[in-house]
């Protein structure tokens, strides 16, 4: 009983180091990242990164890296890939769903969340995650006339959403923002560009939103993938039983036209 409870000592103690490190990791990049963001910072951590960063966190310091504010489209692979986009989750009943069809075909895809749910579903952003999709900011209420609101507000909506998703997340990063409706400005995408997160539009509006059925979200995808390799669907706002039964029949199609699965352009500029 000793030696386990020494053992079990040890091991919360390494658990506790590895935890403080992914803490710092987390708090080191909303700081480097977007030093106006300071409420999103957590203050009191942020003079102690470097010497925890020296420390041998098994996580490297995330690189400060430029992303573009212009609206990416383009698949970072290239060639035949195609980039699956899943808005408006996550969602308990919708968002497992689609995990399960994109993983039983192996696909990867990025989901835009909405600030407030990926607050109430940390388990579904951290599943998100841990079976390798990219998260996307959303914002916080879907508003879709924010591009006619002011800068502060537009601010708020990105940078809050994105510490929530983030904390859901356990520290991973938010690495797309895409504008509910499409209301981006110049404003907001430079906001998000400066956090970190490259501004993402679409190709192929599968209208799923709308419920039109299954089969006319299937069609749309088939007759709209030559405008671009982005396609947007949706795991949230509703009843998305119509957008799962498309997404099991497009990706095994999409595969069968020899494309292929990768993210958009974070980086990169959007070249088609
Ligand atoms: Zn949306």
């Amino acid at each position: 009983m000793r030696r386990m409870g020494k053992y079990t000592a040890h091991v919360a103690v390494l658990a506790s180091a590895v935890g403080i490190s992914l803490a710092a990791w987390g708090a080191t990049a909303l700081v480097g990242e977007d030093e106006r963001a300071a409420p999103a910072a957590g203050g009191a951590a942020a003079p102690k990164l470097p010497a925890q960063r020296a420390g041998g966190a098994d996580k490297p310091a995330r690189p400060t890296i430029r992303v573009p504010e212009g609206i990416a489209h383009a698949a970072e692979a290239g060639g035949r890939a195609v980039n699956i986009t899943i808005d408006d989750g996550p969602d308990p009943r919708w968002t497992p769903k689609m995990l399960d069809i994109l993983k039983e075909h192996d696909v990867k895809a990025v989901f835009c969340m909405i600030g407030p749910q990926a607050q109430r579903h940390p388990d579904l952003v951290k599943r998100v995650v841990a079976e390798g999709h990219r998260l996307c900011d959303h914002t916080m209420t879907h508003d879709t006339t924010m591009d006619r609101k002011s800068v502060a507000y537009q601010k708020q909506q990105i940078l809050d959403a994105r510490k929530l998703i983030e904390e859901a997340a356990g520290g991973a990063e938010v690495q797309y923002y895409r504008a509910p409706g499409g209301a981006f400005t110049p404003d907001s995408r430079k906001v998000a560009a400066a956090a970190g997160m490259r501004p993402l539009g679409w190709n192929v509006d599968t209208k799923d939103f709308e419920r039109p059925g299954a089969a006319a979200i299937v069609a749309t995808v088939k007759d709209e993938l030559s405008n671009g390799p982005t396609i947007l669907f949706h795991d949230g706002g509703g009843d998305r039983s119509q957008s799962v039964a498309a997404l099991r029949e497009v990706l095994p199609w999409l595969k069968g036209q020899g494309r292929t699965f990768g993210f958009p352009v974070r980086t990169a500029p959007d070249t088609p």
